[in-house]
């Protein structure tokens, strides 16, 4: 398996070798046919035959993954933290929650990084909950976002009655997740009944399917720190096998860039499906977004 040296996916100052890996089933359909759309750092990115879900097989076994984020969050300062902007990412979503629980109430982001989703809550309509592993971020988010309760850990560490949340927030997490129809099943359980759930992640399959014919591309999979690949058919139906009802797809504002190119590059490809995805009423969702916010509700008892 791959000898790993610092890299793009990797933050460490030495190499390792990966030596423990599993192959794995698709994880929404448990079908094992599959066709393989690339490969990464030596990892198959493949494809299920019957659902369509991408997903990365063998993986690293758990606890090797875990050497592909090591300096990773040490690396990022709470002064870097503190200079970044709210992004659009940040706006886009706080419109989607404020449109579907204009009542406020109970919000937790698994994953919180810095706290600049769970900042723009700061009210006394909202009772703000934050879960994360990286400790200097928390320490960051607990300074800034006053009145938040703050976990440290992973989701599958952490546990909240069920029925507690009125609404939860995953960015840029699932895709991380080695079991994600478990991790949804469970966060579902914690929230009430008409509760929301909100999931922002990567939709990059057809530009990793492009760099067949143009290698150049300057797009990464991320294996193995990202595990899936969601799409616009696969991830609504997690949420239905969840339990999550009136679920609606969307496609995810650009993260911002590093420097004024990076950006107007990024918002050049996303353009013409933000213009398609408004024209169509939200009916069509663009194959090239990177992208995409799925959000739906647990069903009223
Ligand atoms: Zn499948």
């Amino acid at each position: 398996m791959p000898s790993v040296k610092k890299s793009f996916y990797t933050t460490v100052d030495h190499d390792f070798e990966v030596e423990h890996v599993e192959e794995v089933a698709c994880n929404l359909c448990h079908a094992t046919a599959y066709d393989v759309l690339a490969q990464e750092l030596g990892f198959d990115i493949r494809e299920c035959s019957n659902c369509g879900l991408v997903y990365v097989s063998p993986q690293p076994a758990a606890n090797e993954i875990k050497r592909f984020y090591e300096g990773m969050y040490t690396s990022q300062t709470a002064a870097d933290a503190a200079t970044r902007s709210i992004g659009a990412v940040e706006r886009h979503l706080k419109r989607v929650v404020l449109a579907r629980k204009p009542e406020g109430g109970r919000l937790l982001e698994i994953g919180c990084g810095y706290g600049n989703f769970l900042r723009q809550f700061v009210s006394p309509r909202w009772t703000l909950t934050g879960v994360e592993t990286a400790t200097n971020a928390l320490a960051h988010v607990r300074r800034t976002v006053p009145g938040v309760t703050l976990v440290e850990g992973t989701v599958e560490e952490s546990d909240f009655p069920p029925a507690s949340q009125d609404c939860i927030v995953m960015i840029a997490v699932l895709e991380h997740m080695k079991d994600p129809k478990g991790v949804l099943a469970r966060v579902t359980r914690w929230l009430a009944p008409g509760g929301l759930l909100l999931v922002q992640t990567p939709y990059i399959a057809n530009f990793i399917r492009a760099k067949r014919w143009f290698p150049k591309l300057p797009i990464h999979f991320e294996a193995p720190r990202h595990l899936f690949d969601f799409s616009p058919s696969t991830l609504p139906r997690y949420f239905a096998e969840a339990g999550l009802r009136d679920v609606r797809t969307e496609i995810a504002r650009p993260y911002s860039s590093t420097g004024p190119l990076g950006s107007l590059l990024i918002w050049g490809v996303k353009a013409p499906g933000l213009l398609l995805y408004a024209l169509t009423g939200g009916r069509y969702v663009y194959p090239y977004s990177s992208a995409i916010v799925v959000h739906g509700v647990r069903e009223r008892a």
